[in-house]
This record gives structure tokens, sequence and C-alpha cells, in this order.
């Protein structure tokens, strides 16, 4: 099939009746994981469950490892690794590692959120990850995270899912008034400090203290009532404003998904899915969901972080090998999303070598920017080896470039995994409109996505 991979096939055209019931069956369980995780948190705690219902259990550095053993390592709720050991030789077979990240671009609030402006009660934020900051205003959205509260308890907070819970909001001009704003580069027309947040608009008229009748009092004491909260923890707290939006099928023949957050859960999701269903046991293999991937990879919970490598000596060390060996050995997918090619907007992509919707697992050897700048570039050789392992296995791929040559650019965690002398590549399901509150993927693209992985730690 890599003539069709060359080509580029459309899974839909060639699928049989069992494997588009399969692709639509396995859409279900996507989208009910992508409305129940909408943070790094979130999705941390969901995968958690999952992985304990598989018969994995924590793992503790010091412990010692054995075949056959199925581990988790959470750490700090916000970046998951999901180990299973084989029983291959793991210095000479190495381990398979599968690499997508959890965290999704979003609007945090400040440290200092809270202020009021003529009956108005508004909230400070600083934008998380690459957003189109006109994307975000006049859409519904929630607020999700986690305050840590000084008597050292911990509160998750949720609001703007329910049917019946409130949603947030940015306001943006109306047509009428904009005439001045429209004219602005896009990039200009919303500044970053203009992402204030509505809270509320009913003073506390019950106030003791005439200096308290205010919107932004009665906001706290909500807060406070519902939570406990007090204004001091928005010091120590991690909130986040994500678009409200629930995953739907998108288009009358319902090949597509919309949904906020597909970069990078639709990776996420048939990694461990992938983990979890084949029960193969030759290789040992790492699922990594890491945090932080939208910001540089960086802090305690981001692919750059030591505990990787502390995770591979742990390997190394419960089998008395080198940890060097087992790297020298282990391959690694970078399972990122790409672009895909829009009709709406052709001139941004070369279409010889974008990745097309509902084509197939996208294969990206490099990424970067200006000549491949900040790229890993995975060798010619380990490719070699994952066409003869897709195509033996059925899955439908295909190989894209992240739009045209000095258009943009962009990075993933592959450059971090190269660097630990791991064989990397980039390979991913094609975005529509990446970034944005509500992106666009192909159901047959993450279900071969899937199969990518399946066959890959088969
Ligand atoms: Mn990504
Ligand atoms: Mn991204």
């Amino acid at each position: 099939m890599s003539e069709l991979a060359y080509k580029r096939t459309n899974v839909y055209e060639v699928a049989d009746e069992k494997l588009m019931k399969d692709i639509f069956d396995y859409a279900e369980g996507y989208k009910k994981f992508l409305d129940e995780g909408k943070t790094e948190r979130e999705v941390c705690a969901y995968v958690v469950e999952a992985a304990k219902a598989q018969g994995y259990v924590p793992f503790k550095f010091g412990q010692k490892l054995k075949k056959g053993d199925k581990v988790y390592y959470n750490n700090r709720g916000k970046n998951l690794y999901l180990i299973k050991i084989g029983n291959a030789d793991v210095a000479e077979d190495g381990i398979r590692i599968i690499a997508s990240h959890i965290d999704s671009p979003r609007i945090d609030l400040k440290q200092v959120p809270l202020y009021e402006a003529e009956n108005i009660a508004l909230a400070k934020t600083h934008y998380y990850g690459g957003i189109r900051k006109y994307q975000w205003t006049a859409i519904p959205l929630a607020l999700h995270g986690t305050v840590a509260k000084k008597d050292g308890s911990v509160l998750n907070v949720k609001i703007g899912e329910d049917e019946t819970d409130p949603v947030f909001y940015i306001s943006d001009l109306l047509p009428h008034l904009a005439a001045k704003q429209s004219v602005k580069p896009l990039g200009e027309a919303i500044e970053g400090e203009g992402l204030n947040i509505w809270f509320g608009n009913i003073p506390y008229v019950g106030a003791d203290n005439e200096k308290d009748k205010t919107v932004k009092e009665n906001v706290l004491k909500i807060l406070n009532e519902k939570y406990g909260l007090v204004e001091a923890d928005f010091l120590s707290a991690e909130l986040s404003l994500v678009p409200a939006f629930k995953a739907k099928d998108v288009g009358l023949d319902r090949a597509l998904i919309g949904a906020y957050g597909h970069d990078d859960r639709v990776c996420s999701y048939p990694a461990y899915t992938a983990l979890f269903d084949e029960t193969s046991n030759e290789h040992t293999v790492m699922v990594v969901l890491a945090d932080k991937e939208e910001i540089g990879s960086e802090g305690t919970t981001g692919m750059q972080c030591a505990v990787f490598t502390d995770l591979i000596d742990a390997i190394a060390c419960s089998f008395g090998v080198s940890s060097a060996a087992i790297r020298a050995n282990s391959k690694c997918l970078s399972a990122d999303v790409n672009a895909a090619y829009d009709p709406n907007f052709p001139e941004v992509t070369e279409k010889l070598n974008s990745a097309y919707v509902s084509c197939g697992a996208g294969i990206t050897k490099f990424t970067g920017a200006r000549g491949k700048s900040g790229s890993s570039d995975a060798d010619a050789e380990y490719i070699g080896f994952l066409r003869k392992l897709f195509d033996d296995n059925g899955v439908i791929w295909q190989t894209g470039e992240l739009g045209k040559v000095d258009v943009g650019g962009g990075g993933t965690v592959a450059k971090y995994i190269a660097k630990m002398n791991i064989d990397t590549i980039d390979i991913g399901v094609a975005v529509v409109s990446m970034h944005a509150p509500y992106e666009v993927v192909s159901k047959a693209d993450v279900y071969e996505e899937y199969l990518a992985f399946r066959a890959f730690i088969k």
C-alpha cells in the first residue's frame, strides 16, 4: 500500500462495511473522552481511571519492574506515563514509545484576576498557547481548573459544562461600531489584555458595609458559598477558560468531528486505547501523555522534564541493563496533529506535501520553520521501517508537511525525544482550523491513527 500512501487514499472511498462500522464506533468513545477531558488534569484523571480498569498500578521510583508489569506514573496530575513491560530483552529491543500531549490552547485566569468596571465583574487573563485571539470572543466559555488552598486542600472547579450551568464570555464589538477595529490587521484587532472574562453583574446589595455592595463582592460571595473560596485563593489556582462546546459530528454524512482540543487529544486517545487493546506482549511499550507542549514542553510536566529519562533509567535498573542501550534501540512515534489541507485556504499549503482530511494517519518527517530550523528531521531509514510496518498491517497513511516553505511552521515534542538518542518521527491526524475553539478532524483519520499505533506496538 505504499504506492497508495504516495498517491493518498481516501479511507471512506476504500473502506468496507466492517471498517466503516469500526470507524464510527470508535468515534463515539473519542467524543466522550473529549467532553470529559478539556484540560490536562481532567484527561490525566480520566486515563488513570481507564488504566486502573485495565490492571495498571501506580509506579513509584525505586520500585523494580518485571516482565508483564503494567504500571502508570502520574506526574503531578498533569502528565501521565503508561508502561507495559514486554517479554523481549529490553536492552536489545528497546521501548516502543508513543508520545502525545494533553494540554490545549486556552485562556488562563491571572493570579489576581477579579475587578469591577461599571457594575460588571470581570476577570483578567493570560492566554495559553498559540491562539488567534479574535476567535475566542463572543463564544460560550467554561471555567475549569484547580485551586490549592492554604490549608493544603485542593479543589477542582468545573463550571459551564452541565446544561444548567452558566457560562462565561469575552465580548467583541458590534459591527455597527467596529469601523476602526475592522481595518486593523486581524492579529491586532483583539489585544491580549482585552481578553477579559465577564463574571457577573448583580451587586451584593445585602452587604453590611457600603463599600462591599459591589458586583465583585457578590461574585466572591457566590464563590465562597459554592466552593469555600476566598479572593486570595486565586493566587494558588490554575483556572482556565475553555470553550463550552461539546464534541459533535460535522457534516450531513457525519464523516467529521468538531470539538475543542483535538490538538492533541486526537492522538492521545488512540495512543492509550491502542496500548490497552493490543494484547501482544513482545515489546515494552510506553505511552506518554505530556503537558505544556503548547508552551514549549517546559516545566515539571513537559516533555523536557527529566522524568521521561528517569523512567527509562528505572526500567534499565530493574533489568540490570544500560539505559543508553535501551534508548539506542528504542523507537518513538511523536503523536501530534498536522494542518489539514483546507480548500478555503489552499494558498498556505503545497498540494503534493500536505495532509488531507480522511486520508489516514499523517507522517511528518520534519516540522520547524525557515529551513527546517528547530526540527529533529527523522531519518529516512526510520521512515522505511514504518512504511513496511504500516503497509504490512493495512494501515492507511499519508505524508504531510506543515504548510508551504516559509509560510509559517511549528514544532512538537519530537525533538526532545530524538535528543535522547531515540528514533522519533511525528505522526498525527490532520486538523482543520487547528488551535481554534472548535477544531475539525475526520473520524477515519482518528481510527487509522489508532491502527497505526496498534501496528507499532504489536
Ligand atoms: Mn499539538
Ligand atoms: Mn498545538
